[in-house]
């Protein structure tokens, strides 16, 4: 087990007054080591919420949230961030890349945070760039570079860490169904390697290639399969 997520509620505003909104009711997962999880859902069902209670950005209003063997509820703001950044590596929609610097300095970034020095970070944002297959593009900046290729950087920036758990939110939103597919080869691989992947997506095409789907249907988490008995109800 890596992540285990207890009995959670998040709550948005003040709870009990007219604007709160209850954006995560309930929810309980477990993920274990070398799972490849998709969560999906609905715009406004609570994947974001979701994702950024397990990557440790936001707390729940409530519940339990095991990682690894931390009780991450009770530790520190300072020791949660330290727990971000050495464990969980992120991937987004948009892919928040410095547009001014090279796929290595991109991908290199997380590793000046952790205090590694400058040929050792250079050496290894290399090596994450060739994991993802830019082995031909380490120099090249981000508007040299297709969308495909711009999610490449990110996936080689979220893993140069070698985090437990990779978190992808839509990662391939933003691109064309050919580049989305390669990017979900890629995730194939790293998941293969050993790496941990929860993604989240609204999209089912991208979620089938996960090994394990749950969805989220207002702030309540379903197992796939048990959500499609009750879908054929309706
Ligand atoms: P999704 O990512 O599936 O679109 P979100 O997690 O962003 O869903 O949102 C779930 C619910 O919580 C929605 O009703 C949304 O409007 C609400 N919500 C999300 N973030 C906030 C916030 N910071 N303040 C108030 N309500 C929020
Ligand atoms: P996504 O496209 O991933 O579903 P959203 O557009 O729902 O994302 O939300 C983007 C960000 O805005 C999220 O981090 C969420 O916390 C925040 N957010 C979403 N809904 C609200 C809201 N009603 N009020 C304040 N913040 C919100």
């Amino acid at each position: 087990m890596i992540v285990k997520l207890e009995n959670i509620f998040k709550v948005y505003g003040e709870s009990g007054t007219e604007t709160s909104v209850p954006a995560l009711n309930d929810v309980s997962l477990t993920v274990d080591k070398g799972e490849y999880v998709a969560i999906m859902g609905p715009s406004g069902s609570g994947k974001s919420t979701l994702m950024n209670v397990i990557g440790c950005l936001d707390k729940p209003t409530s519940g339990k949230y095991i990682f690894e063997d931390k009780d991450v509820l009770k530790l520190k703001d300072r020791q949660m961030s330290d727990l971000r950044l050495n464990s969980i590596g992120f991937v987004f929609q948009s892919f928040y890349l410095m547009n001014e610097e090279n796929a290595i300095e991109n991908v290199a970034l997380p590793l000046s945070y952790a205090g590694v020095p400058k040929k050792e970070r250079e050496k290894r944002a290399i090596d994450a760039l060739t994991r993802v297959g830019l082995a031909d593009r380490v120099k090249f900046r981000p508007d040299q570079l297709s969308g495909g290729q711009k999610q490449r950087v990110a996936i080689a920036r979220a893993i140069v860490n070698n985090p437990k758990v990779l978190l992808a939110d839509e990662p391939t939103g933003a691109l064309d169904q050919k580049s989305g597919a390669a990017i979900m080869d890629l995730f194939q691989k790293l998941n293969d390697e050993g790496t941990t992947i929860i993604m989240i997506t609204h999209d089912a095409n991208i979620a089938s290639h996960a090994k394990k789907t749950y969805r989220i249907v207002d702030g309540r988490l379903y197992d796939g399969l048990e959500q499609e008995v009750d879908d054929e109800k309706d």
